[in-house]
């Protein structure tokens, strides 16, 4: 078997809490240009992977290796500037600022390139602003104060805040919660847009979604895999329909 280069690596990943292992001895691997997707019952551990890959958790062992770094033992922020951005459920835009300047504060400022002339580095920044906006299909609210946006306005705009720090991996809990329909089709059609540049790693429970946007669906059940595959595979496994459906 060729040794292949995975974006993300987690093998043997475990965590225990006071002895109960909340991820028990988890490994997945994680294509470039890949939308994958965490779907199992309350309590089965996903938030607690995401947790762990972004650094809000410490492994009890194991390792996760991304772009062959290894980052159990990294800071959160070491992990953001290797290249992953998160995206928790609770909103984090300032609600009195505009489209354009919530995009524009999280430009990373390390990219400011020192002597650099100011006009070069405002017209970089908003022309980056501006494709981002356009991919979060807010191109005309650039001027918009964020609190006048739509609920599924303010979480595209949550993304487009993490877009513009452009990570190589996207983590994204519940993208489409209390989104309307058609809302939840722009969002599918907003992370196929950016897999030519990202991927993606989701947590969700909206099935409609997670068949619109899963390459690969890993179920988890009490911190292990309990399938793994296709969508179409995966929900005709006997495992999961027990799962799902309580025997
Ligand atoms: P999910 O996101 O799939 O609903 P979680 O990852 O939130 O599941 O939780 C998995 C299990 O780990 C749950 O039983 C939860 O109570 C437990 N857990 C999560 N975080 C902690 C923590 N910091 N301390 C103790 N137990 C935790």
């Amino acid at each position: 078997d060729v040794q292949k280069d995975f974006l993300l690596a987690v093998e043997g990943l475990t965590v225990s809490f006071d002895g109960f292992k909340a991820v028990n001895d988890l490994s997945f691997y994680v294509d470039e240009n890949e939308i994958r997707v965490i779907i199992g019952p309350n309590g089965a551990g996903k938030t607690t992977v995401l947790d762990l890959i972004c650094g809000k958790t410490e492994a009890t062992s194991g390792s996760i290796k991304f772009r062959g770094q290894e980052l159990t033992h990294m800071t959160p922020n070491q992990i953001v500037l290797a290249g992953v951005g998160r995206k928790f459920q609770t909103p984090s835009i300032y609600d009195d600022l505009t489209v354009f300047e919530n995009l524009e504060i999280s430009y990373p400022r390390g990219r400011t390139v020192f002597g650099a002339l100011t006009f070069k580095r405002d017209a970089a920044v908003r022309e980056r602003v501006e494709a981002v906006a356009e991919t979060i299909f807010l191109k005309d609210r650039l001027h918009t104060s964020a609190e006048l946006l739509s609920h599924g306005q303010k979480q595209w705009l949550e993304i487009g805040m993490l877009l513009i720090q452009e990570p190589a991996l996207l983590m994204l809990d519940e993208p489409v919660a209390g989104m309307s329909v058609s809302e939840r089709v722009k969002t599918a059609e907003l992370l196929h847009g950016i897999i030519k540049n990202h991927s993606v790693l989701v947590i969700e429970h909206d099935m409609k979604f997670v068949e619109d946007i899963a390459h690969k669906v890993i179920v988890l059940h009490q911190g292990r895999i309990l399938s793994e595959g296709k969508m179409d595979k995966v929900k005709n496994d006997p495992k999961v329909i027990e799962v799902y459906l309580g025997h």
